[in-house]
């Protein structure tokens, strides 16, 4: 059992702690917060052990005044970890980086808001688990790049990609922030083309380099992000082709318009219906009738949910970095089952 500690225990920390949970060859020693408030108490209440993200006495205090016990700060624990997964808001991971890990000598997990530059390497388990082996200091790329690289991987697989164009329709906000808009707008974000999820995929997959080409749009929804891609290749391929290896890769499941998913409500409702934990659909969905082959371009629509996609890639990319199973695919495996997802 590796002990892992999750820094920053918001939308994606307290998932993680959860995943973490759920293996056998890992465990939780602590997570962290700087706000002592209910998601502070009900980390608690689940059995976590709370340490304040900030190194300082008044911090400590302001959790005893409220009546939530605290082991003590990071540097309580930090020493104690063989992970460190960051879950801080972005450009505050990188912080940590220099200011904690890497003086503490601890290996890390910084998040996709984060820059490629600034770790070794960045991560997807299907691309870059063999890559990231042993590494110290890893990302796991954005909600949008995991799915892309997922996608990408599975045509890949019966494909000889020339180029790859998306558009992404994003979310403008996750479901618990009431700061971020927009409410009655559409908002090009960036304005310029490319945008920059084309360049994190590379950084991923560096042979993408050159031939993807994304542009992208913020929408007032919270619940999941979707795109459109338009995928040129060099050779043959069917549509069949592209689902039956939709329907090998793991982690992307295919949904039918006919059947109901008339939209992403509708994938979330699913989501609830299927009892998944705050609903999440770790999975990338696919709209199976999107899926077409025209003149050796291929299209297809995707859903992303942003807030649980990059969850077992952050499970793989602990085993991968702590050289806990070589081979990736058993690791997906392994990671998929104790998750309950595909
Ligand atoms: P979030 O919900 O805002 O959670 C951030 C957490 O970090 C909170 O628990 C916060 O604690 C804690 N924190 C604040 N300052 C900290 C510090 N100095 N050190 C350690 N922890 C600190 O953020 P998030 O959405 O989970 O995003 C985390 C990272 O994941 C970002 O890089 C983001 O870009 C990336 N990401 C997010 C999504 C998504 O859809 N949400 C998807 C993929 C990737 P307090 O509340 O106590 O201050």
């Amino acid at each position: 059992m590796v002990n892992v500690l999750i820094n920053g225990y918001g939308s994606i920390g307290k998932r993680v702690a959860d995943a973490v949970s759920m293996q056998d060859d890992m465990k939780v020693v602590g997570v962290t917060k700087t706000k002592p408030d209910f998601e502070a108490r009900l980390a608690v209440e689940k059995g976590y052990k709370l340490f304040v993200a900030i190194p300082d006495k008044e911090r400590v205090k302001l959790f005893e005044d409220a009546g939530i016990p605290v082991e003590g700060t990071i540097l309580d624990i930090i020493e104690d970890v063989d992970i460190v997964v960051d879950g801080a808001p972005k450009k505050i991971g990188k912080q940590n980086l220099e200011n904690i890990y890497k003086p503490h000598k601890v290996k890390a997990i910084l998040q996709g808001g984060e820059k490629a530059k600034d770790v070794e390497d960045n991560f997807n388990a299907l691309w870059s688990y063999d890559r990231c082996y042993g590494k110290d200091y890893v990302r796991v790329v954005s909600c949008n790049t995991t799915g892309l690289c997922r996608i990408l991987y599975a045509i890949n697989s019966v494909a000889d990609i020339k180029k790859a164009r998306v558009v992404l329709v994003r979310r403008a906000a996750d479901p618990n922030d009431d700061k971020r808009g927009p409410i009655n707008a559409i908002v090009p974000n960036p304005v310029t083309v490319p945008s920059h999820h084309g360049p994190d995929v590379v950084s991923v997959v560096p042979e993408f380099e050159g031939k993807i080409v994304t542009s992208a749009v913020i929408v007032p929804t919270t619940l999941m992000h979707q795109h459109t891609l338009m995928v040129e290749v060099k050779n043959n391929v069917s549509r069949d082709d592209i689902l039956e290896s939709i329907e090998k890769t793991p982690r992307i499941i295919t949904v039918k318009y006919e059947d109901g998913f008339t939209s992403t409500a509708q994938i979330i409702e699913y989501g609830r219906d299927l009892g998944r934990l705050r609903y999440d659909i770790n999975e990338l969905v696919v709209w199976e009738e999107s899926v077409n082959v025209v003149d050796n371009e291929i299209f297809l629509m995707q859903a992303v949910h942003q807030e649980s996609i990059v969850i077992p890639e952050n499970i793989d990319c602990i085993r991968s970095m702590l050289q806990l199973e070589e081979d990736k695919f058993k690791s997906i495996e392994k990671t998929n089952k104790a998750m309950g997802i595909k």
